[in-house]
């Protein structure tokens, strides 16, 4: 699958990772530490608050090693 990453160096770049390849960690061309860029969710998942939900428990893994 294709993930976005952004060098400090290089700027934002995509690759094509495999998932057993995990995340890429280093930059391929600069060897430079890279973080993972997410691509910003589609306006579609926005809710108009109709629900009235005060309160709503997101779960996000966050692995910075
Ligand atoms: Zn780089």
């Amino acid at each position: 699958m294709i993930k976005a990453y952004k060098c400090p160096m290089c700027g934002e770049f995509e690759v094509d990772r495999k998932l057993s390849e995990g995340e890429l960690e280093n930059c391929p061309k600069c060897n430079n530490k890279v973080k993972r860029v997410w691509t910003p969710i589609p306006s579609i998942w926005k809710t108009s608050g109709a629900f009235g939900k005060s309160t709503s428990s997101t779960s996000s893994k966050t692995s910075e090693g």
